[in-house]
């Protein structure tokens, strides 16, 4: 793979050029070559470990571990042997005269912001200064494909954040359309946004909002240690390498804690983690995600829908193959939630169902913190962090601790409660059909316009086509 970084006023652009034998069509393909971002850092001010960094972000799912990486920027060296160590990728351009980037002393974190739950509930942790970086989609010219997210609702939430006192940067970028099928063609693809303005800003971390269930895994059936999760294993000493050690303030914690967080801090408003919905509080309504934060406002005001409304919504087509698959994904929160509904008089049968699949209620160790995992929290930041934490989430006790370390809801006894539940679902339908084909008939209307648009536009004298 051959990345060419280009820098000039306004925008950084990345341009993937695949080496012999480095397949284009992994991951969904590779629709597009170049992946654009804008950025208000002059150029030749950002030091080149961190362009050769966020280059190889975009580029990696198309890069084979045996074909060596060039770029048109020499790395440093310790970037390269961090690269080299973690995720397995040979970088060939190296310039040994560069000094990798040194941690800024005193520095600022910064953060990686989505505008979702457990991202607001991480910056709510973190200090006053933390200065937070959005990656929002952009199309590029003459885009053709269209899609279903909405990011209205993200940069209001952008703007919450402003005017509650905090920093943040929107860089726009184009980079989800390098894939065929759309999205960051890796999970920190990200962190590009934070890479490039951490001279600017004296960043000395990166952090994200990944919460217990994804940083130990518990959403996969069973436990892994953070020791082996992508942020530690593979890509922490990469980080660590330009400066900016990873940072993860809510890995201790489940998503009912960070539910919690958001509905009691200022920053709440700003969260939404529904990436359909039109805008800022008001939630798509269909999407699995709308669906489990049903139930976690349930479970922390104690108010529920009536049965109907509920079980309307957990049929819709999405929802209902968050409930069917095994596990569920961010199980414990599910299994904690339809307990809790259970507890307070809920009648319905499909969430009775749910309770028989997951089994008894995980909210002993659910509503605390799991203190291992405040190694995550690097210095100068950590009893900061902490603090604020244990006042929303007080330490486990030692076996609630081995609770989460035995968790594992991979097993036999599963198999008839599973059943039982899809023969429910199977006895009823989605009853939005109509609501859903209609969406659908709008949006592709509205990219006909658009292409009309576009075609109509490279017919004008004097434009470029
Ligand atoms: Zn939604």
């Amino acid at each position: 793979m051959h990345l060419d970084i280009g820098h000039r006023p306004g925008c950084v652009e990345i341009t993937l050029t695949p080496g012999h034998g480095e397949p284009d069509t992994r991951r969904g393909g590779l629709a597009r070559h170049t992946a654009s971002f804008s950025v208000t850092v002059a150029p030749r001010s950002v030091h080149p470990d961190l362009l050769v960094l966020s280059a190889v972000l975009c580029a990696r799912p198309w890069v084979r571990r045996q074909t060596t990486v060039t770029s048109n920027l020499g790395a440093s060296r310790a970037l390269a042997e961090a690269l080299r160590a973690g995720p397995g990728l040979r970088l060939g351009s190296v310039d040994a005269g560069l000094e990798p980037r040194a941690r800024p002393e005193p520095g600022v974190p910064g953060l990686c912001f989505s505008g979702g739950t457990d991202s607001v509930a991480t910056l709510a942790m973190m200090p006053e200064a933390t200065r937070s970086y959005h990656l929002l989609r952009r199309a590029p010219e003459g885009e053709r494909r269209a899609t279903m997210f909405d990011t209205r609702a993200a940069r209001e939430s952008c703007d919450v954040v402003r005017r509650l006192g905090r920093r943040v940067d929107v860089v726009d970028s184009d980079v989800e359309y390098l894939r065929e099928s759309m999205g960051f063609p890796h999970d920190f693809t990200t962190a590009v946004p934070l890479l490039l303005h951490a001279d600017r800003d004296r960043l000395d971390v990166v952090a994200w909002g990944a919460p217990l269930e994804a940083t130990y895994r518990l959403q996969r059936g069973h436990y892994r240690d953070f020791a082996d999760s992508p942020f530690i294993a593979e890509w922490g000493p990469v980080f660590a390498a330009v400066g900016l050690p990873v940072c993860v303030p809510i890995a201790g914690v489940s998503e009912l804690v960070t539910s919690e967080i958001v509905h009691t801090h200022a920053l709440g408003l700003a969260a939404q983690s529904c990436v359909r919905g039109p805008r800022l509080g008001s939630p798509c309504g269909r999407c699995a995600k709308c669906a489990r934060k049903t139930l976690l406002a349930g479970a922390v005001s104690g108010q529920w829908p009536a049965t109907d409304v509920l079980e309307r919504q957990w049929r819709g087509a999405e929802p209902r193959g968050h409930l069917l698959a095994d596990p569920i994904k961010v199980e414990p929160v599910v299994a904690h939630t339809v307990h809790r509904y259970l507890a307070d008089g809920g009648h319905s049968t499909l969430m009775g169902l749910v309770a028989d699949k997951v089994g008894p209620d995980p909210l002993p160790w659910l509503a605390r913190s799991y203190e291992p995992a405040l190694e995550l929290v690097p210095e100068p930041y950590r009893a900061e962090i902490t603090d604020r934490l244990h006042r929303v989430a007080p330490p486990m006790s030692p076996a609630q601790e081995q609770a989460v370390r035995d968790y594992d809801v991979r097993g036999e006894d599963r198999v008839a409660a599973q059943q039982a539940l899809a023969s429910w679902f199977d006895a009823h339908p989605p009853q939005e059909r109509w609501s859903r084909m209609r969406g659908r008939a709008r949006r592709e209307a509205r990219a006909r316009m658009r292409r009309a648009r576009d075609s109509a536009r490279r017919l004008l004298p004097g434009t470029p086509a």
